[in-house]
Order: C-alpha cells, then sequence, then structure tokens
C-alpha cells in the first residue's frame, strides 16, 4: 500500500554529505521505494544552532539534489493528486531574527508545505519542548505564522513547548498539523500531544503523523513496537476522527547515532508496510488506506 512519510530529516543528511551527489539515490530514494513510501518529506532540519546563512545552504542543497537525483519534487496541492515524489518542509528556524516575511517567501521560492517554528530549544519565535524561557510564542512567531498563512504554508507544531503550542492556537487561522508526534496518554513524552491538543488539532482539520521513535511509543521497551504505534493512531482516531491520522515515522537510521532508535518493526523507510500490517489489526481497510496517504493526499489538495 502507498505510505505517505510527513517527516524525514533527510535535507539534514544531504547537507551532512554534501559532496555525495547521489547520496539521495543510494540512501533514501531506494529504502522509499521499497517500502513503498510514494510520498515523502525532505524536512530540512534545524537544531538551534544554525545561522540564516546556513538554513539557506540547506534548503538550496536539497532542491538541488532532489533535481540532480531526478526525484519529482511535489510542489502544491495539485500535484498530490496525480503524482509521487517527494515534498519540502522545515524543522525549525533558529536562523530567523527578524523580516519574517522574507524569510516566509524564500520558504515559498523554495516549494516548502510545511514548516515548524523551532525544535525543540527556544528560539526567537517560540520556545520547544525542551526550551528554556519564559515564553511560548513571540510576536516575531506570531508574524511568522500570519505570513506563512497569507503565503499558504502549513504550520508543523510538533516540537513546540505546550505553552507555545496554546499561544499558537490562539494565532492559527488555518489547518495545523503535528507531523510526528504521538499521544501523551499512552506515553508520557513531553514531545507528545495531551488530549486537549489532540482536540484542538482535530478542531481546525488538521493531522497528526504518528512518529517511529522509541521513546516517543511506549517507556516499556518491550512495547516499542509497530504494533503500539499503532495503538496511538487507534487512540487517537478513537477521540477525533481516522480522517485526522497520519504517518510522520521520522526514521533516523542515516544517522551515526541511529542505531536502535526506531520501534522493532521499523528500522527505516524500507520496513513502512510493517506499520501497513499493524494498523489493519485496529481498522478497516478503507480507514488503513486513509491513514497511510489518503488523509496526508486530500490534505494537501484541500488546503495548499
Ligand atoms: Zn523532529
Amino acid at each position: 500500500m502507498k505510505i505517505a512519510d510527513l517527516h524525514a530529516d533527510i535535507g539534514y543528511d544531504l547537507l551532512q554529505h554534501k559532496h555525495d551527489h547521489q547520496r539521495l539515490t543510494c540512501e533514501h530514494l531506494h529504502k522509499l521505494e521499497k517500502g513503498e513510501v510514494a510520498y515523502c518529506s525532505i524536512a530540512n532540519y534545524f537544531d538551534g544552532s544554525q545561522t540564516l546563512e546556513e538554513m539557506k545552504e540547506m534548503m538550496d542543497h536539497s532542491l538541488k539534489m532532489i533535481e540532480d537525483n531526478g526525484a519529482v519534487l511535489l510542489k502544491n496541492g495539485s500535484d498530490f493528486k496525480d503524482k509521487t515524489g517527494v515534498f519540502m518542509t522545515v524543522e525549525g528556524m533558529c536562523g530567523v531574527k527578524d523580516h519574517p516575511e522574507q524569510w516566509v517567501q524564500f520558504m515559498k521560492d523554495h516549494h516548502v508545505l510545511i514548516a515548524s517554528l523551532c525544535w525543540n530549544e527556544a528560539n526567537a519565535l517560540a520556545k520547544g519542548a525542551k526550551g528554556e524561557a519564559d515564553y511560548g510564542l513571540t510576536e516575531l512567531g506570531k508574524q511568522v505564522i500570519l505570513a506563512m498563512e497569507e503565503k499558504n504554508i502549513l504550520l508543523d507544531v510538533s516540537h513546540v513547548s505546550d505553552d507555545a503550542f496554546y499561544d499558537i492556537m490562539k494565532v492559527a487561522t488555518r489547518p495545523v498539523l503535528a507531523t510526528h508526534s504521538n499521544a501523551r496518554a499512552l506515553c508520557g513524552a513531553a514531545r507528545n500531544l495531551k488530549d486537549d491538543q489532540i482536540d484542538m488539532i482535530g478542531k481546525t482539520g488538521g493531522l497528526i503523523g504518528m512518529n517511529g521513535y522509541i521513546n516517543f511509543i511506549s517507556e516499556n521497551p518491550d512495547e516499542q513496537d509497530a504494533e503500539h504505534l499503532a495503538l496511538h493512531a487507534k487512540y487517537i482516531a478513537d477521540r477525533i476522527g481516522v480522517e485526522h491520522v497520519a504517518l510522520g515515522f521520522d526514521f533516523m537510521d542515516y544517522f551515526e547515532d541511529g542505531d536502535g532508535k526506531m520501534a522493532k518493526g521499523l528500522t527505516d523507510a524500507s520496513c513502512a508496510q510493517n506499520m501497513v500490517e499493524a494498523l489493519r489489526h485496529h481498522f478497516t481497510e478503507k480507514e488503513v488506506e486513509m491513514i497511510c496517504y489518503q488523509n496526508v493526499c486530500n490534505f494537501f489538495e484541500k488546503y495548499l
């Protein structure tokens, strides 16, 4: 079955291997193909240390690699109707200190479809899940959100702190995604969503992507597998409807320290079909299809 993955740090990985121009094909595309991941995020991931110039360098490089490796870039909602391929996303905007409109225009020019204000850190826009600051969302962060709404770039809240989350929800008027977060009721990680946060995302018409990182699935090592990730999908679907559930695996196999971080059965993108099997134990075939890719395609077609 086709799969859409809302979050993969591939943009970051490509720049780490800047001189390997085959990296996208050799490390990523063949695994995506094997796992039938037909739609995949190329997340340009910024951990809080990058300057604006370094952020731009990664995004330039990602686009160049997509082109040089012959991958199909999905640029807008209608592309999800009749094509499969990869799409640009941004995770964290640590280098942005001013001129929100110019930055958002830069993202637009680089075909970014989804972007988050911060990674785990606190930056000039918002506080992340592990950030230390006495604010949630800043005035600059608010301006970025408004500029993104105007330019039709969708907002990802996966990494924000709880206070930033509630601040953002007061400002955002368009559907909001959490591209790679699970349910905190089932696993108490700060990166997972509380029940009321799940409900609020559902009310915006948004999407929540299930994350395959072991520590977001369960505190119990015996439960860190695809089967237990499917329980998060079930929990969220029961609360707000299956049409709001998607996948955002956050595979880390290609990072040097990536060993042992992903759920059993979900080591890398080539095993993504194991998630389909796990979902089948809790959902009808039609619902599995929705979670695996249809919800994402519908969402982009509708809101981009
Ligand atoms: Zn992340």
